[in-house]
């Protein structure tokens, strides 16, 4: 044993010696190595992989990749490595190793039993989870404190809307430009990492939003406030744009027409969701009259703004096609039967019925994968993400999906799997310590059987997940996903608070 330790710290020392990545990200080696070494802080070292490191470099055969405590220590050439002293060695040898993945547009994560370990059982390290209220916020806070495993958290505020909003509580209403201000302000005190906007915002209220956001440094985003030109939206600084919605329409030749048809129209407050279905189906109208200089001029727009598109392409599809088809799938027997229930019984508010609809909407959906791939050619950012817990929208599942769907909208499998990694952390003011497998970063790793560069499907092919440093190997990955099943299964769980909270979500 002591021995060992005299290794272990041999080798810490070297480290500390080869450790110019780490100082390159702002860590002094020596004294990581002398902290490692005091705390006994736990050595893994994958061994043998390619690494994808997520950046535009080469894939990198026959590598090792130190991780100490939290955090990459060290990236090299196997053969580099001195020996590997009291080190987990995690076999990486006819594998591939890529960046924690990131789910951009994710909800729920406060199904503890459920969620958390969905989304790590399938590389999903990190979400950005898009509606704030208090029970998602404990939640964050027990995985941020190492009480509960699960991916890090990136939290919405509450959605602020109104004067109406089609979501019941927890939104938040803001019907003017104080209440604005107020809501921002209740955000930051509550620890939102960005303030989440929503469709119908009154303008004034959206600018006393952009404004207070700007004052207190922190970043908005969410969808397209109907009553505010796209780009007008994107120049106060709203950050992303979710779904695609009003992207059709502002890339379209009938686009002044059908803003001024919205524009005309007010919202009924006895059927809020005529404006929500009149928009929609003027977006689909748009997308059969894409005309590729107003695109070229709106890409270009977002673009110079340095606001992003978060598609979540998988839930577009969902909606697209009869409410029916999803009955049978095997993911189902991860998802609780109130929440089972609640996705039949929502569903079909939003899909399409006739032979004529599911015509449209399949069409409508294609044209949604190739608007995608025109905005990523025209160099918008582009982040993955889902919209879980929407009907048959399944944590870290969906987002594999989400990756199929990205290339094919055009991207290349390196560019797909860029956008939940490095473009995710880039997006989220994280460049500096998640996103690649870089020196000093944070251990986010998951380790493939197959390569994703090949062929994106390689992603869902997972041997290992690295979260914070801690490794979860196959057998551990499969025994999480049976204790969801059963979790899910076990109808006391079902009678929990998250029944309560069910019929008013969603569509977010
Ligand atoms: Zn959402």
């Amino acid at each position: 044993m002591v021995r060992v330790e005299a290794n272990r710290r041999d080798f810490l020392r070297w480290l500390a010696a080869a450790g110019a990545g780490l100082a390159a990200a702002g860590i002094a080696p020596a004294a990581f190595a002398q902290e490692a070494a005091a705390a006994g802080t736990e050595v893994v070292v994958v061994l043998g992989a390619t690494v994808v490191d997520g950046t535009d470099g080469p894939a990198r055969p026959g590598s090792a990749v130190v991780l100490v405590g939290d955090r990459i220590a060290w990236v090299g050439p196997a053969a580099e490595l001195p020996g590997l002293p009291g080190a987990r060695v995690v076999d990486g040898r006819g594998r591939h190793l890529v960046p924690g993945l990131w789910d951009m547009h994710a909800h729920g994560i406060d199904y503890e039993d459920l969620w958390p370990p969905l989304f790590l059982a399938n590389g999903v390290t990190g979400i950005r989870e898009m509606q704030g209220y208090a029970e998602n916020r404990a939640t964050r806070d027990k995985i941020t404190r190492g009480e509960l495993l699960g991916p890090r958290v990136v939290l919405a505020s509450a959605v602020l809307d109104g004067p109406e909003s089609l979501l019941g509580p927890p939104v938040q209403l803001v019907r003017n430009a104080q209440e604005g201000r107020a809501a921002v302000r209740t955000a930051v005190a509550q620890g939102a990492d960005f303030v989440k906007v929503y469709f119908y915002l009154p303008p004034d209220a959206f600018a006393a939003i952009a404004d207070e956001c700007r004052r207190s440094g922190v970043p908005f985003g969410g969808h397209w406030p109907y009553r505010i030109r796209q780009l007008d939206a994107a120049r106060a600084g709203q950050r992303s744009f979710e779904h695609l919605f009003g992207l059709s329409i502002a890339t379209s030749s009938r686009r002044d027409e059908f803003l001024a048809r919205l524009d005309a129209t007010p919202f009924d407050l006895n059927a809020k969701r005529d404006f929500f279905n009149l928009a929609r189906e003027l977006d689909r109208q748009a997308a059969q009259a894409y005309d590729p200089v107003t695109a070229g001029r709106h890409f270009a727009g977002l673009k110079a703004a340095n606001s992003w598109l978060s598609p979540t392409l998988v839930v577009n599809r969902v909606i697209s096609r009869p409410a029916g088809v999803h009955a049978d799938d095997p993911r189902l027997k991860y998802v609780s039967p109130d929440i089972r229930a609640y996705w039949a019984d929502r569903l079909p508010m939003f899909t399409p019925v006739t032979p004529e609809q599911v015509a449209q909407q399949q069409a409508y959906f294609e044209a949604q994968v190739e608007l995608t791939g025109a905005a990523h050619r025209a160099g918008v950012g582009l982040l993955g993400g889902t919209d879980c817990e929407n009907p048959y929208v399944y944590p870290g599942f969906s987002l594999h999906d989400e990756l199929d769907l990205l290339v094919q909208a055009g991207l290349t499998p390196r560019r797909a799997l860029q956008s939940v990694t490095r473009d995710a952390a880039v997006f989220l003011g994280r460049a500096g310590t998640a996103g690649t497998i870089t020196p000093g970063k944070v251990a986010d790793l998951v380790l493939l059987d197959a390569d994703p560069l090949a062929d994106i499907g390689a992603v869902r092919r997972i041997n290992t997940v690295v979260t914070a440093g801690r490794v979860l190997e196959r057998g551990t990955l499969d025994r999480m996903l049976a204790d969801v099943e059963t979790a899910a299964n076990r109808p006391a769980v079902s009678a929990n608070a998250r029944s309560r909270r069910l019929p008013v979500r969603g569509c977010c």
